[in-house]
């Protein structure tokens, strides 16, 4: 049988270029392993953020029965994993129901490179005219004596009780995510970065994430080196430290199928290296966390997945431009959303969303928005600490990956009240326009 084009791999990246082409008339064939929807709906995004939201949710209910002087609480524990799974089975189903409703075939099997036009899957030989791989990514699992007593993050995320304690290995973003979930849910957590968490996020967010840990009860130790892991302990050059679930949340490698070096290609630690349009070779792309790049997202495999087809479908209306920068959302409390480099910027400029309307109308105190700018006055880069930080980081992405000039993203006339309107404060706040600053009590941030 022969394809236009086969996709190794039904998660978030595969699925969205296994869609578009068919959708666009190619025969399309993706082929998963194991469940379709990849990382992201089974072992990733959706369970985390089910689990974050629950905690969110809990503590603002928490917060108000405080402030009310009620009693009680709330039974939600043998709800939690049974609504998350279904959400997973939902969702997983559906990466595959796309593929198929857009005219596209799906097969579950492993797939393996035969040549530079087959793959084999399920033991037939299928050939293709184009091959994308979108094979994903797999935890990275540290070189520590003893490690095969702990989980991932993947696995973490999938746990069906809640234990009462748990050691974190790892400060980066999945690390500081499960910490904080676990904690909230009732766990004894301690997180064990050998850094300091969130070693390539800006001062002041590790500041901000740190403190909102440490307040929910997590003991963050940093810059510590792990020696081994024995009976239910990690001991570490500072001591041992017990935990029910040991979990390592250290990176992800990328998940290279069999017979890949029948293609030739140039791969390093971290991945595939492709071109501007995922391309390695004529007939050949790679997209998604598979591919060399500093940080591995659902919405950063999205993009690649949609420029990959583009350039397959020969659209050129829309060409990448060389510089794109993707957005990063940690989903902490406060949660926490950047676009850029802020080392690209020598000017910024801080709001609080305290000193908006809408944050007094709605009782909101902490959080800001900060946009950096180069000696251009573009923006490059954009920061967003506290509620809805995961759709006004959009904004700015918008913002940042058109150059835009600070003097016209000062001029927008954004509805009031609503909290963006931190965001063109924090643009007026370079022509001391800002007067809005003093709603807030202290003018603070
Ligand atoms: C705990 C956690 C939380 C996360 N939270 C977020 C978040 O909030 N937001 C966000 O944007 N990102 C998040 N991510 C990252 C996100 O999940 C990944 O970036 C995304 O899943 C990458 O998609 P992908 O399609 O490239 O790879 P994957 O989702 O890994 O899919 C690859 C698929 O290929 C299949 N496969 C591999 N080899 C073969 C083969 N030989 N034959 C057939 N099939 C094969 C695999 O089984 C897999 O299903 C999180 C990740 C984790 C672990």
């Amino acid at each position: 049988m022969k394809y236009d084009i086969v996709v190794i791999g039904g998660g978030t990246a595969g699925y969205v270029a296994g869609s578009i082409l068919a959708r666009k008339g190619k025969k399309v064939l993706v082929i998963e392993k194991e469940k379709f929807g990849g990382v992201c709906v089974n072992f990733g995004c959706v369970p985390s953020i089910f689990l974050f939201d629950v905690t969110f949710l809990l503590n603002r209910f928490k917060e108000i029965a405080y402030y009310l002087g009620l009693d009680g609480e709330i039974e939600y524990k043998d709800l939690l994993f049974s609504k998350r799974n279904e959400i997973i089975n939902y969702l997983s189903n559906a990466g595959r129901r796309l593929i198929e409703d857009s005219g596209g075939e799906t097969e579950l099997g492993e797939a393996e490179i035969i040549s530079r036009s087959e793959v084999k899957v399920n033991k037939r030989i299928v050939e293709f005219d184009k091959l994308i791989i979108a094979t994903g990514s797999k935890p990275l699992i540290p070189n520590i004596d003893g490690i095969e007593d702990a989980i991932s993050e993947d696995d973490a995320v999938n746990l069906n009780s809640i234990p009462s304690s748990m050691v974190v290995i790892g400060g980066g973003y999945a690390g500081v995510e499960i910490a904080q979930i676990y904690s909230r849910l009732g766990s004894q957590v301690t997180l064990l970065s050998r850094s300091e968490i969130l070693p390539t996020f800006p001062e002041d967010i590790r500041s901000v994430v740190k403190d909102s840990l440490e307040f929910d009860g997590v003991n963050v130790v940093e810059n510590t080196r792990i020696v081994k892991l024995r009976d239910g302990k990690v001991i570490t050059e500072k001591g041992e430290i017990e935990g029910n679930v040991i979990v390592y949340a250290t990176g992800r490698r990328p998940q290279l199928p069999k017979g890949i070096e029948k293609l030739g290609l140039e791969i390093n630690e971290c991945g595939i290296i492709v071109d501007k349009y995922k391309q390695i070779r004529d007939n050949v792309y790679a997209i998604g966390d598979v591919i060399d790049k500093e940080r591995k997202t659902a919405h950063s495999a999205m993009f690649d997945a949609l420029v990959a087809s583009l350039h397959i479908l020969k659209e050129t209306t829309f060409i990448p431009p060389d510089n794109f920068k993707i957005p990063v959302v940690l989903y902490t409390d406060p949660q926490v959303g950047v676009i850029g480099d802020h080392k690209e910027a020598k000017k910024f400029s801080v709001f609080p969303f305290a000193a908006t309307t809408r944050a007094i109308i709605n009782g909101i105190k902490d959080g800001y928005v900060k946009i950096g700018i180069n000696e251009r006055n573009e923006i490059v880069f954009g920061e967003v600490i506290g509620d809805k930080a995961e759709d006004l980081i959009n904004i700015l992405t918008l913002v940042v990956n058109n150059r835009m000039r600070i003097e016209s993203l000062a001029l927008m006339p954004f509805v009031h009240p609503s909290l963006s309107e931190a965001i063109v404060n924090a643009a007026k706040g370079f022509f001391d326009l800002d007067v809005d600053r003093y709603k807030s009590k202290d003018g603070k941030t």
